[in-house]
């Protein structure tokens, strides 16, 4: 399970030293009263951390090298309470490798019309502040976030919240590393892409071994190891009565569970954050990885198949943006289309390795035949999905930069019961409709793999995004395909 509580942001205020004792004392004061309150926010993930006033180029570039070094530091969070001239910021910002949000704020709600005088003025004056420190920013073409509004302003702190999420997926990945059991699956193009250029853009590595080499990792697990975990699953499922004990496929639950263990510690030791695997590339094991694959996502890996990298590494971002929310995370594939009119539907699943994270209910556990990579039948968790909400996300390799295209869909409970189909599965509706949805997804070369997530809304990918100095784009309930199909356009020029 990832865990979050551990990390921090720093709340930054800037002000200079023209104002006098008094005023730096009151500054002071109601900021750590501002961070105090993020921090005691229930939607908080992680610390918020008081830092005392900088008021010097000095005491900037400071808060930001230390900020830089910190492991545990997620991001900043800046507030000019009063004017901090933003020239003092230039030698801070250009060294500042972490996120950055300004929370454009004021510590008072309401003018106090009776009452006000220049005294609360000279106090109350982020309004035009953190105008100042804006320009820095947009004259250095530094990304941050920018959130507007009094700090106990229920959406501020929401779109904090998010941000937060999203800086520590970001801070997940950085030496993060993945492994792939096997190359690409041969001649697949999006799946494919630059894994030098992914390093230095996102910072997690992507290296392969020969299926060969889990093999071996696999053979040493225990007979005493894999009774357990059967054990584990005849009480978390609802398994079929011939995988039971007494029942013919019983030996290929056990397979099934040696995998899992054999991945699991192959994982360990390399202390990965997620994997890939191909049905093309399966030599020494016995099946493909099905619930292996399922079990090991619901526990926080990232995971894609057919050797899909950037998938794999983006569904771990995203289980660490939602960790402890409710709802799930998991691999995803655009499957099968429901053209009904007026009730046009995309069914999602993937052979085998939906996470269980999304299922509605005790997933049941089933054997079935594979039609393609000639393994024995693998053993896979089958269940459907809630209803409700939710995003799919694609990362692509677009030669001279990564994409992120974001869809937000509209989850549905299946009409009917699916008796035949052997797989977890999600029906979704894509938003603005399926036409302009699909159409949309296709111009912009969005992949069929996606992180498909309940939790996690289309801003904090956004935010994510923005971390990575990576190109956006999102289909939603406003998307119109005239302008769509110009953003590609003019993204294409301002990222050449
Ligand atoms: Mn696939």
């Amino acid at each position: 399970m990832i865990e979050l509580k551990h990390l921090e942001v720093w709340f930054v205020t800037g002000s200079q030293d023209l104002y006098g004792e008094e005023t730096l004392r009151k500054v002071a004061e109601n900021a750590a009263a501002i961070a105090d309150a993020l921090d005691k926010t229930p939607e908080m993930p992680v610390r918020v951390v008081f830092k005392p006033t900088v008021k010097s180029p000095e005491e900037i570039f400071n808060v930001c090298k230390d900020a830089n070094t910190q492991r545990n530091c997620i991001g900043l969070i800046t507030w000019m309470h009063t004017f901090s001239p933003a020239k003092m910021w230039i030698s801070g910002l250009k060294i500042l490798q972490k996120p950055m949000l300004h929370f454009h704020t004021q510590f008072n709600r309401d003018i106090p019309w009776h009452s006000i005088d220049m005294d609360f003025m000279n106090l109350n004056q982020s309004a035009h502040g953190d105008r100042e420190f804006g320009f820095i920013l947009s004259r250095m073409r530094r990304y941050r976030k920018v959130v507007t509004g009094h700090w106990q302003d229920t959406e501020c702190l929401n779109s904090i919240c998010g941000w937060v999420r999203a800086a520590a997926g970001w801070h997940d990945w950085q030496g993060a590393r993945f492994v792939r059991f096997g190359d690409n699956m041969r001649f697949v193009a999006v799946t494919d892409g630059d894994k030098v250029e992914a390093e230095m853009t996102f910072g997690y590595s992507v290296n392969t071994h020969g299926v060969g080499d889990l093999v071996e990792v696999i053979k040493t697990i225990s007979e005493a190891e894999t009774s357990a975990l059967v054990e584990e699953y005849l009480h978390a499922y609802q398994v079929a009565e011939s995988l039971k004990p007494a029942g013919t496929r019983h030996p290929s639950l056990r397979d099934a569970a040696r995998i899992e263990l054999g991945i699991g510690k192959f994982l360990e030791q390399g202390n990965y954050k997620g994997f890939t695997t191909t049905f093309e590339d399966l030599h020494g094991m016995t099946q493909l990885p099905g619930i292996a694959a399922q079990r090991l996502m619901a526990k926080g890996f990232g995971f894609a198949g057919e050797g899909d990298w950037k998938t794999a590494a983006l569904v771990r971002a995203m289980k660490t943006m939602g960790a402890g929310l409710k709802g799930g995370n998991s691999f995803m594939e655009d499957y099968t289309y429901h053209f009904e009119p007026g009730n046009n539907m995309v069914l999602g699943a993937h052979m085998l390795e939906i996470c269980p994270s999304i299922a509605d209910a005790k997933p049941r556990c089933e054997i079935h035949p594979l039609g393609i990579g000639g393994k024995a039948d693998p053993v896979r968790l089958v269940f459907n999905s809630t209803a409700g909400p939710a995003i799919n996300a694609s990362v692509i390799d677009m030669g001279n930069r990564f994409r992120m295209l974001v869809n937000e869909v509209e989850a549905v409970v299946p009409e009917n019961d699916l008796p035949n189909l052997p797989v977890a599965r999600v029906l979704w509706k894509p938003y603005p409709d399926m036409k302009k949805g699909c159409t949309g997804w296709i111009l912009a070369g969005g992949a069929h793999h996606t992180c498909y997530s309940q939790n996690i809304s289309s801003e904090q990918m956004e935010d994510f995004a923005g971390m990575a100095g990576i190109e956006f784009v999102k289909i939603d309930r406003n998307t119109d395909l005239y302008h769509f199909r110009n953003e590609l356009r003019w993204n294409d020029r301002f990222f050449q």
